[in-house]
C-alpha cells in the first residue's frame, strides 16, 4: 500500500501502468487485479521459479535511467531462468518507490514491458509500497520434467564455454559512475550493455541435451565459473587468451584490462556452461558459435579450485581483490 498523496490513487496507478504491461498469455487465467493470480502450467512440465531485488545505489546507481530498471529488473530474472534452460512464462513485480512520478513509471514500466513482450512473459501481479526505490522480480517459467541445466552436473574433463562479450556491462557500469572515462565509449556500447543486459534465453533453452552444467553470469565469469565448479564437484582452468572480449571493450580499457575485466567485471548476465568433449561437435554442428555467440574458454577438473593460464602456466588472479579501475 503506498501512501496517498495528490495524485494517482493506488488503484488507477496499477489500472495503468500494471495492469497491461507485458505479453497477453492464454495461460493466465487470473492476472493483475484480485488477491492473486490464477495460472495455468502445461501438463509435464516442472515449474521454475527465480526472484531478486534490486536496490538504488546498491544495484544500480541512484538516477539511473527508469527503463533501465525496469528493463534490469526482468532480465535479471529471465537470465536465472535461462541458466536452468527454463522457458519464463509470469512474472510478478514488488515495487517500493519513493514517490509516484507518473513519467518515471510511464519509462519504467516501458523498459519492463517492451523486455516482457519480447519474451512472451505476462505481468500477472505485484505490490507497490512506499519507501526507498527497490524493485523485485519474481519469475516463473517452465522445462520438461528432469530436463533442467543444473550447476552440479559438471564432469573433469567437460569443456567450459561463454556467451557473449563479458567485461562490456562492468566497463558500462564504470562509465555510468564515472569511474571510466564516457569518451571511451563512443557510441555508448558499453553502458547499454550495463543498462540493457540481453539474458540469454533462446541459449539456454538449447542447451539442453548438450550442456551438462550451466549458470548464469552476474558477479564475474571466475567467481561465477568456480561455483558451477564447485557445484560439481569439479575445480576450472581458464585459458586467459581465450576469454572473448568485444573490440569496443578492447579500445576502452586495452586488451589485458579488458580480460581482466571479461573475468571479474560481473553484469554479464551471459551463460557459462560446460560440454563433454564428445558432444562438442554435435553442439557446434547444431548450435553454430557464430550465430549463438558462445566460445570455449577451458575445462574442468578433477582437482578443485580456480585456475587462470597464460600460454599454458598459471597466473596469479585475485577475484575479490582486483580494483578494476583504480589508480
Ligand atoms: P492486495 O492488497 O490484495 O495484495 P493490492 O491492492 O496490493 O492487492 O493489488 C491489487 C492488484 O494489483 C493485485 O492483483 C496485485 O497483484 C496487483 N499489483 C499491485 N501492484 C502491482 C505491481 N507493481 N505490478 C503488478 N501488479 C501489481
Ligand atoms: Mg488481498
Amino acid at each position: 500500500m503506498i501512501s496517498r498523496g495528490p495524485g494517482l490513487s493506488e488503484f488507477a496507478l496499477i489500472e495503468r501502468y500494471f495492469r497491461k504491461a507485458g505479453a497477453m498469455r492464454s495461460d493466465v487465467q487470473l492476472g493483475v487485479g484480485d488477491d492473486a493470480a490464477l495460472l495455468q502450467s502445461p501438463p509435464g512440465a516442472q515449474l521454475v521459479a527465480a526472484v531478486d531485488t534490486l536496490v538504488a545505489g546498491v544495484h544500480f546507481p541512484h538516477g539511473s535511467p527508469p527503463a533501465s530498471i525496469g528493463h534490469r529488473a526482468l532480465a535479471v530474472n529471465l537470465s536465472d531462468l535461462a541458466a536452468m534452460g527454463a522457458r519464463p512464462a509470469w512474472a510478478l513485480l514488488a515495487l517500493t518507490l519513493p514517490e509516484v512520478s507518473e513519467p518515471w513509471l510511464e519509462e519504467f514500466t516501458g523498459g519492463f514491458s517492451a523486455l516482457a513482450r519480447s519474451h512472451d512473459v505476462a505481468l500477472v501481479g505485484g505490490n507497490t509500497t512506499s519507501g526507498p526505490l527497490s524493485v523485485t522480480v519474481q519469475i516463473l517459467g517452465h522445462v520438461a520434467k528432469s530436463t533442467a541445466l543444473l550447476r552440479s552436473r559438471g564432469r573433469p574433463g567437460d569443456l567450459v564455454f561463454v556467451s557473449g562479450t563479458p567485461g562490456d556491462a562492468a566497463a558500462g557500469l564504470a562509465i555510468e559512475q564515472s569511474r571510466l572515462a564516457a569518451s571511451s565509449d563512443p557510441d555508448g556500447y558499453l553502458r547499454k550493455r550495463f543498462l540493457y543486459p540481453s539474458p540469454r534465453v533462446a541459449l539456454g533453452d538449447c542447451l539442453r541435451g548438450y550442456a551438462t552444467a550451466c549458470i548464469d553470469v552476474s558477479d564475474g565469469l571466475l567467481g561465477d565459473a568456480g561455483k558451477l565448479a564447485h557445484a560439481s564437484g569439479c575445480g576450472v582452468r581458464i585459458a586467459f587468451d581465450d576469454v572473448p572480449v568485444s573490440e569496443q571493450l578492447v579500445s576502452a580499457v586495452g586488451e589485458q584490462r579488458a580480460r581482466e575485466l571479461a573475468l571479474t567485471g560481473g553484469e554479464d548476465y551471459e551463460l557459462c556452461f560446460t560440454v563433454p568433449p564428445s558432444e562438442v561437435d554435435r553442439l557446434r554442428h547444431n548450435l553454430p558459435a557464430e550465430r549463438w555467440g558462445y566460445c570455449c574458454i577451458g575445462s574442468l577438473s578433477e582437482a578443485s579450485g580456480t585456475v587462470v593460464t597464460n600460454k599454458g602456466s598459471v597466473i596469479e588472479f585475485s577475484h575479490s581483490g582486483w580494483d578494476h579501475f583504480g589508480s
